[in-house]
């Protein structure tokens, strides 16, 4: 379906965060109604809700008209209202198609090439690799989606990049039927967000629609080492490859040389990789693979060693493993983008030094049982703090000592500076999101780097 084809009438928008105001912004500049409108207050919501109504459109705050809502013949959500939200729950008993912001914007670059990434974990390191590979490359591509770019904010701009990388949540999969990557990337699969899914199933199956416009030009970068993903791959059309940490597949790492290998051919030697643990392997091979399948051009010799030199320069983004500094023979390590414990599950087996971990914020769901074996190997201390802490507590602390503490995060830097000693390294891999004490988990992150620094 193309922008002209969307049904005629007032569209709703849902949210007025930055991906609501963008998406407004562009049906508006299309010449389209729209009704944008959101549930809270706040000074961004207040100022978008300003520059939207500038712009012609109608627009409310604090509140939804919940039956104009319901007159809209396409509902635009954005991907932080649940689905059991009011709002929602009128567009969908009124039948209207509901959207996200990405099916939109794509739609509005048809030139574009998406190369989409999704899984559980490692959607926005893989997604920000990707990017940076295809500019080592000296295309013209832009990162977006889930990673923190609206796909309608790359959509205003007057030109559109040759390239997208496009990092796709469940939620936004959920909502987006019309996707149609030249390449798409599935890094892994474990439970996560059961505290919006009512099984770790229906999640999966957000995640499989991925694949949901598979043809047999599609291609495919999978994760061999990961049972789910082998699973939901069967029976998808398309061209399939492989990356593995563990075994010989299109892109692998090679233990024995401790080099990532492409295409049947050296690529890079690991300690040449600016990245801390195996995670990271697998997220660069995946990374590899994908923009060297994207285009036959991509897959040359003098690509690849573009694709290599491109690999050497890419540093951690923030909160995801960033080593935030060194004191008095302490690492700090801020991972407070691991809002799951299968991402703190890589974490803490990716330490080397004595680790005192701290760990909760919100539960989610999940429990804490899988981190038993990595803490034996490296954590010395946990220390668990926020609304999970009981939870954290008592699952954990016969592994290894836990000192529990509440919601005041001072508190818990205080506690980590006084018991890490030189050598040891203090990680903030929290596997809770962060809503109980903070923002959000940049928030928590900036923090922990902030008290990381003072004694
Ligand atoms: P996402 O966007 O999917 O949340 P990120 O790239 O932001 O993923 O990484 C978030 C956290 O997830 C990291 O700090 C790390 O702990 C974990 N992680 C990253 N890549 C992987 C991977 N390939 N496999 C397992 N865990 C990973």
């Amino acid at each position: 379906m193309t922008m002209r084809e969307l049904p005629d009438g007032e569209i709703a928008v849902l949210g007025l965060a930055r991906s609501g105001t963008a998406v407004a912004r562009l049906l508006l500049g299309e010449g389209r109604r729209v009704y944008a409108s959101d549930g809270g207050t706040s000074a961004v919501v207040d100022a978008n809700a300003r520059l939207l109504r500038d712009l012609g459109a109608r627009v409310d705050t604090g509140g939804h008209d919940v039956a104009r809502i319901a007159r809209a013949p396409l509902v635009v959500v954005s991907p932080g209202i649940p689905p059991s939200a009011p709002p929602i729950a009128a567009a969908r008993d009124s039948r209207a198609p509901i959207v996200s912001e990405v099916e939109i914007a794509l739609r509005l670059m048809p030139r574009t090439k998406v190369i989409a990434i999704t899984g559980t974990n490692g959607k926005s390191t893989t997604t920000a690799l990707i990017g940076h590979l295809l500019r080592g490359l000296g295309v013209n591509a832009a990162d977006a989606g889930n990673i923190g770019t609206p796909v309608s904010e790359i959509a205003l701009r007057q030109q559109h990049p040759e390239w997208l990388a496009l990092e796709m949540s469940s939620f936004q999969l959920h909502d987006t039927p019309g996707l149609e990557p030249v390449v798409g990337v599935l890094t892994n699969l474990s439970p996560d967000h059961l505290d919006r899914y009512p099984t770790a199933n229906d999640y999966y199956a957000d995640k499989a629609r991925l694949f949901c416009n598979a043809s047999p030009d599609s291609r495919w970068i999978l994760n061999a080492d990961d049972r789910r993903v082998r699973v939901m791959e069967t029976d998808v059309p398309g061209a399939k490859f492989h990356f593995s940490t563990r075994a010989l597949a299109d892109a692998w790492f090679d233990e024995p040389s401790s080099t990532l290998q492409l295409l049947g051919s050296q690529l890079l030697p690991r300690s040449e990789l600016n990245l801390l643990g195996d995670h990271n392997v697998a997220n660069a091979l995946a990374a590899a693979l994908a923009v060297a399948v994207a285009d036959e051009s991509f897959g040359s010799a003098e690509s690849r060693l573009l694709i290599s030199g491109a690999l050497r320069t890419f540093n951690a983004l923030a909160h995801r493993l960033e080593i935030v500094g060194e004191i008095d023979g302490v690492q700090w390590i801020n991972d407070s983008k691991a809002t799951n414990v299968s991402s703190s599950v890589v974490a803490v087996a990716g330490m080397r030094r004595p680790t005192i971990l701290l760990l909760g914020g919100r539960h989610k769901g999940e429990p804490y049982t899988s981190l038993a074996d990595p803490i034996r190997r490296t954590v010395k201390k946990i220390i668990a703090y926020g609304e999970a802490a009981p939870i954290i507590e008592s699952e954990l602390a016969g592994i290894t000592e836990v000192e529990r503490l509440g919601a005041d995060f001072g508190e818990v830097m205080r506690r980590a500076h006084e018991s890490a000693r030189a050598g040891d390294a203090v990680l903030l891999s929290p596997a809770c999101s962060s809503f109980d004490m903070f923002t959000n988990y940049e928030e928590r992150g900036l923090r922990f780097r902030q008290l990381a620094m003072v004694k």
